[in-house]
Formats: C-alpha cells, structure tokens, sequence
C-alpha cells in the first residue's frame, strides 16, 4: 500500500509513520531524515538544502523530487511506502502521481498555537534520530537518549522564529495539497490535536474504514 502523510510542522508525522510503516511493512521515506544525513555527511545536496532548512524555508522542488525519483526506484518500494513529508508541493505531488500515487493520504489536522507548543519541548537525538518531547514523550534520564545514550538536542529549525516560518510555509505551499488529494478521493483528514495515542486510534479509524486494517 502507498500511503502519505501530510501535516503541519509537529503534527506528529513522524511519530505516527513508524508504526504505520511497521503495520503494514512498508519503508518509512522522511525526506527530513534524507535531507538531515545530507546536512551531517556534508554531500553537495546537503549543502544545497542546509540555509533553507535553517530558515524554516522548503528545500527547491528540483533537489526534493530527484532525490525521491532515486529513492522510490529502490527495490524496498515495489509493495509500496509512507512518506513522511513529502510530497510538500503540487509540484513534489504531480511528480509523485507520475511515478506512483498514494492510495490514501492522511492529513494530521493540528492548530497553529498547539504547534509552537509542542515543537518548544522537541528534543532529538542527533546520533540516532529519536525524538522526545519534554512534557508529552520524555526520556528516562533527563537530557539524555533512551536508545543510545547520547545527549539530546533541540533540533535548528525548532526554534520558535523557525517554527513560525515553517508554518506560514506549510499554510502556503503545502495546504494546497489537501484539495489536491480531496478531489482524486484519497484524502482523509484526522484530528491530530490530542495525545500520540488517540491519534494513533483517530489513524487506525481511518484506516479501518477504507478497508485497510
Ligand atoms: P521535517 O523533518 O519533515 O519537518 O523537514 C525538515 C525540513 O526539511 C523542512 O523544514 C524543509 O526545509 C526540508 N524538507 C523536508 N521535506 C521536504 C520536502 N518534501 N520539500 C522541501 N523541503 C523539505
């Protein structure tokens, strides 16, 4: 099954396409995680993406769209994927519907003051990519990652005039894709608002009454 997730910064996008990806054994694409090993591995396309993902600004459509045109030709997506982030643009989505479209695409639905909340307590682990919050998903110890023991950090683009940007960002290029997708009917919306787990169940719902449980 090829499945997207679309939603504002700190919707829980990512926290919510592991367990899908695992579900339906299916590999979780981030292009943020692609982009960030970039950034840290300092290849020409990282340094092509860093200022704009320090702004708080999207990546160029033609960096994005031939990175995933590489990766959504590798053998682990023949049964399908999640994409995490992307498409982010009509541009990245009429690509994508070139290649192979989704067959549902999830929209986490949260409110632009519930985000500047949660991404102020966002704390990852730069080693391992884990992602804490330090009311709502804390580690054990204090600081410090529960799977590899590094020390967590607040990620350059959490930052509260970052994250303003990035959601004036989202508002103009990328929730255009939400009537996108509404007229191809594989849009569902899905109040993302609450704790991990009841949108855990509000995606698991949606999931079910397509018929794909
Ligand atoms: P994320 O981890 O998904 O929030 O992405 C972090 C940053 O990476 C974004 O703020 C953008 O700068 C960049 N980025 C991730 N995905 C895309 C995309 N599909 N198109 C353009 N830029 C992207």
């Amino acid at each position: 099954m090829r499945i997207v997730l679309i939603g504002p910064p700190a919707s829980g996008k990512g926290t919510q396409a592991k367990w899908i990806s695992r579900e339906y054994d299916i590999p979780r694409i981030s292009t943020g995680d692609m982009l960030r090993r970039h950034v840290a591995d300092q290849t020409e396309l990282g340094r092509l993406a860093q200022e704009d993902m320090n702004q708080g600004r999207l990546v160029s459509d033609d960096v994005v769209i031939e990175m995933m045109d590489q990766r959504l030709k590798e053998d682990d997506c023949i049964d399908g994927y999640l994409l995490d982030g992307y498409p982010r643009t009509l541009r990245q989505a009429r690509s994508l519907d070139e290649a192979a479209g989704p067959d549902i695409v999830i929209y986490l639905d949260v409110g632009g003051e519930e985000i500047v909340r949660r991404m102020s307590g966002r704390r990852v682990c730069k080693s391992c990519e884990a992602v804490y919050h330090i009311i709502n998903d804390p580690p054990m110890a204090e600081g410090i990652c529960d799977k590899c023991g590094s020390t967590l950090t607040i990620r350059d683009d959490d930052k509260e005039e970052t994250v303003r940007k990035r959601i004036e960002v989202f508002k103009e290029e990328t929730s255009p894709l939400i009537s996108f997708y509404s007229d191809k009917g594989v849009l569902v919306m899905v109040d993302a608002s609450g704790s991990i787990e009841d949108t855990s169940d509000n995606v698991k719902r949606a999931l079910a009454k397509l018929g794909k449980p």
